[in-house]
Order: structure tokens, then C-alpha cells, then sequence
């Protein structure tokens, strides 16, 4: 299988070119050229398999350049007990006859993130080896929080890498400071930018488009890479859970080989939705893709109308991983809508790119609106369902899975669908705490406690175990203990790499 750019501005590539590049050169996204399909007999074959076996089986159906052993080699360094808590890797646990919900977080960061952050590295050295020129990568990243952490897990320690992290000072919360500052590993940096998010990442781009430094970097044997959404490589892994979870339904004999199924998914940059929707082009029977957003309900006007306008303020929520604008693999999902015509995705991103805002014709609208249904919830809404799942089936949401869990009920009550639906789980309550105990226990209970003390409490209400990474943070060595201003990120790396 090759790639090409939706912008239609390049020639094809190998999926480890399409990886190596992570953007393609016009400024598009790498898209696979055509369409595979799975049969009922090779689904059926995913039922028997473990999970690292069925993430070995859809990779390779992408990645047609990568040899079996490959694959398997990368597979097994990437998910593996005890680097995920739990054998299953991306349990799904049965909440009642027509619910689900598949646990994305038992990974070393507790977020979702794991899921491809733990693959990308290896899908990347893999094909550096394959196509590269012999370069070392530096993976520059900033983060307002849980990528800049699970990308440090994700490239700990992983040859011909190295990755250096920029977080805004004030822009996350505890347990994120200290998940980075504390930091294990030989090739890993991290550092403090005085200034907020917005800084950060302007910072990164600079850096990124400095062509004097790119030249300096080349003759140091360096190429930059980044680990954001965007990457091919961080998107495919996600297609492997939908069929897991799939898998698991049928062998548990909630649904048989073949019956169709929702996914709920809380969606913000729309990598994790997108996935899914690889999934159903696959061949995975899959009804509705369920797109939950917060108050930043760009995707939901979108899908419910066809017009995505980014001019509108931005909220800060409960849910910040989903505080997103600009949800820039929706430009894959359009691509493939319009029947690959790059030219009108090119003018969309311009129309994006230069009024903040777009609209797609009627047959593109309906197509979207045939495989998605959106729709968006506040925080107090969030907060609700937290409180309410908790007394209703003892089940702990944190606030991104529970605008999902919100939105299913809105589906439910809009539609009437009854078909077994999988809410796709984001996070472990314990990563969001504060919010999770203000849900169940009120207000009150949060009053003059630590992080760390709202992780105990949480446990000894709900009698689940924090997760490790969380729990010996404390006592951590911090190793991490570098900050610049704004305006000193670039000396920032290059004292990183000894250049
Ligand atoms: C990143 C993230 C999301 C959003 O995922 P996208 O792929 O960007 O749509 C949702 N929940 C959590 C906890 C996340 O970290």
C-alpha cells in the first residue's frame, strides 16, 4: 500500500517514507492510496489472537513495506506487561446489555496517548533503518500536558532518537510537572518555557522552520521529527483497538461475527474518531461513529451542518485534552470524502488556513453525516454524568470519557438506536482527579488537600488502585530542573544535542 498527500502536491510514498516525513512536503496529510477490505474469515481469525498478535495482523495491512518480523519486533516492544497494567492491553469491560467501554489508559502515562506513542518510536527507528540516510532523529515536542509525557515514555531509551520536551511553566497541572521533570532515560530532555501553551508551540514552529539551524543539524548527522497527531505512524495504531474491542464482543457473546456496532469516541485534534473510521473502511462493521465533543464544539457544528468555523472563543474546560480548534486530521477524513480531490481539500485548508472557517458541498455533508453523529456537552454536564454513572453502576469516568458517556444519551434519546455501542475510554479517572472526587464526593472534599492526597482519596472511595506511574511520583528524583524564556528555546536545543 502507498500514501499520497491530500493536497495531491507529491508523488507517492512507502508507508516508512510517509512516517519519516510525519507532514507531507505541499503541507497535506499522508493518506493510504486505496482501499483494503477485510473479510468475515480474517475477522474472524482476530478472535483467537492476543492483542499484540491483532495489532500485528491490521498493521500490516497498512504497512505493506514493513517484513512480518518487523512488525512483530515493534509490536512486542510497544505493548507489553508491566509497561501496560493490564495483560489485555485495551480491556473492554461490559457495563450492560447495549454498553461498553474499552479502557485506553492502562498504559505507562494513564492516557490514551500510550496507545500510539508507544508505537510510533519504533515504527519510526524501523523505518529509519529502511529509508533513512543513517541520520540520528531529534523529536522536538511541546505539550500542555499529556503528549509531552507519553512521547518521553514512547522514546525513552529508543536508539537514533532523541527527544526533548517544552512545557509552558504554569500551564500544567502538578502531576503533569512531575510526570516530565522526573523523567528516566538516557536520550531525554525536558524544559520549562516561561510563557503559556501558546508560546510554547510558536516556539516549536519557529524552531522548525529555521532553515540555518536545519543546515547545522544535517552537517551534525540530525534530522527533526515530530511526534504530534499528525503522523501516520501514530494514527495506524489506533485502528487496532476498534477491532480489538470488536474481537472481545463477539468471543464474550454479546454480539455474533458480522452485527454492526456504535463507537463513542471524546474527540479533540480527531485522530482517535478517525481511526475508527479506517476501521469501518477495513471492513469492521461499524454502525455510527459517535463524535463527542466539550464546549469547543467545532467538530459537532461541523458534522450537523457542514461548515467548520474556527472563529469562535476558545473554553477552557475539565476536559483539556479536548480544548482543540483546529482538528487537523478531519483534513484526512474530507480527503477521503470527496473522493480523494485534493484540489477541494486544498482550498478548504486555504479557506481554514485564511478565514478560520470553510464549508463543504451537500454530497460531501451527507456522506459525513451517514458515518457520524455529534454532539457536545458543558462541564457541569461532565460533572453530572460522572456523579451518576458512579451511583449507577459503580463505574469511575474521568471527564473526557464522561462527555462521551453524556453524548451516547443524547444519541440514544435523539435516535432511539439501540445497538450495542463501546464508549471509547481516554483516560484513568486517577490522571484527573481533582475533578473525578469534586464529582462524587462534592466540592468539599477537594478542600486543602494535595494531588497526591486526592489520588488516595479517590482509591479509598472507589477501591480502584492508582495507577503506578502516578502513585510513586512523590518520591521521584527530579532530574529535569532546565527553563527558558520564550526567546531561548532554539539555544535550549542546541545545548540538548551538543550542537
Ligand atoms: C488527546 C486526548 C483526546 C483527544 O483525542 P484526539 O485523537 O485528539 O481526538 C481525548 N482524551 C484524552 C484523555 C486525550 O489525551
Amino acid at each position: 500500500m502507498l500514501y499520497a498527500s491530500t493536497r495531491g502536491g507529491c508523488a507517492t510514498v512507502t508507508s516508512a517514507q510517509a512516517i519519516l516525513a510525519g507532514i507531507a512536503p505541499d503541507g497535506g496529510l499522508f493518506v493510504p492510496t486505496h482501499e483494503d477490505c477485510l473479510g468475515e474469515a480474517e475477522i474472524n481469525s482476530l478472535l483467537k489472537m492476543s492483542y499484540q498478535q491483532r495489532a500485528a495482523f491490521i498493521l500490516k495491512r497498512f504497512l505493506a513495506d514493513f517484513s512480518a518480523e518487523e512488525i512483530a519486533a515493534c509490536v512486542e516492544q510497544a505493548y507489553h506487561v508491566p509497561k501496560f497494567a493490564s495483560p489485555a492491553i485495551a480491556p473492554l469491560k461490559v457495563i450492560s446489555e447495549r454498553l461498553a467501554v474499552l479502557e485506553l489508559w492502562h498504559g505507562p502515562t494513564s492516557a490514551f496517548k500510550d496507545m500510539a506513542l508507544q508505537m510510533l518510536p519504533r515504527l519510526l527507528v524501523t523505518s529509519a533503518r529502511k529509508e533513512g540516510d543513517g541520520s540520528d532523529y531529534a523529536i522536538l515536542v511541546a505539550t500542555s500536558g499529556d503528549t509531552g509525557k507519553a512521547a518521553l515514555e514512547g522514546f525513552k531509551d529508543v536508539t537514533k532518537t532523541r527527544i526533548l520536551v517544552f512545557y509552558p511553566k504554569h500551564g500544567v497541572s502538578e502531576i503533569q510537572r512531575l510526570q516530565m521533570v522526573t523523567q528516566e532515560g538516557s536520550n531525554v530532555g525536558v524544559v520549562a518555557v516561561e510563557g503559556n501553551f501558546d508560546d510554547t508551540q510558536n516556539g516549536v514552529k519557529t524552531i522548525f522552520n529555521d532553515q540555518e539551524f536545519k543546515l547545522q543539524l544535517s552537517q551534525a548527522s540530525f534530522k527533526l521529527s515530530s511526534a504530534n497527531s499528525i503522523n501516520w505512524g501514530r494514527l495506524v495504531p489506533q485502528v487496532v483497538y476498534y477491532f480489538s474491542a470488536y474481537a472481545d464482543l463477539v468471543t464474550t457473546g454479546k454480539i455474533r461475527l458480522g452485527d454492526q456496532i456504535n463507537f463513542v469516541v471524546p474527540t479533540g485534534n480527531f485522530g482517535n474518531i478517525l481511526a475508527g473510521y479506517y476501521a469501518k473502511t477495513l471492513g469492521l462493521p461499524v454502525r455510527k461513529l459517535i463524535c463527542a465533543s466539550n464546549r469547543n464544539n467545532v467538530l459537532t457544528d461541523f458534522i450537523q451542518t457542514g461548515v467548520y468555523d474556527r472563529n469562535r472563543p476558545f473554553n477552557k474546560t475539565i476536559s483539556p485534552s479536548m480544548d482543540i480548534l483546529i482538528s487537523s486530521n478531519l483534513e484526512r477524513l474530507l480527503y477521503h470524502l470527496s473522493d480523494r480531490d485534493a484540489v477541494r481539500v486544498s482550498s478548504w485548508m486555504r479557506a481554514l488556513q485564511e478565514e478560520g472557517k470553510y464549508q463543504v458541498d451537500r454530497e460531501t455533508k451527507e456522506k459525513v453525516q451517514e458515518l457520524f453523529w455529534s454532539d457536545f456537552c458543558q462541564d457541569n454536564e461532565t460533572m453530572d454524568t460522572i456523579k451518576q454513572v458512579y451511583q449507577s453502576y459503580g463505574y469511575v469516568l474521568d471527564p473526557h470519557t464522561a462527555v462521551a458517556w453524556n453524548v451516547y444519551q443524547k444519541y440514544v434519546q435523539v435516535t432511539g438506536d439501540q445497538t450495542l455501542s463501546v464508549i471509547v475510554s481516554t483516560a484513568s479517572p486517577f490522571k484527573f482527579n481533582a475533578s473525578v472526587v469534586q464529582a462524587i464526593l462534592g466540592a468539599a472534599a477537594l478542600e486543602g488537600k494535595t494531588e497526591f492526597e486526592l489520588l488516595d482519596l479517590l482509591a479509598s472511595e472507589t477501591g480502584l488502585v492508582v495507577p503506578e506511574g502516578l502513585n510513586n511520583l512523590a518520591e521521584k528524583e527530579v532530574r529535569h530542573t532546565k527553563s527558558c524564556a520564550r526567546d531561548e528555546m532554539l539555544g535550549a536545543v542546541r545545548e540538548f544535542l551538543g550542537l
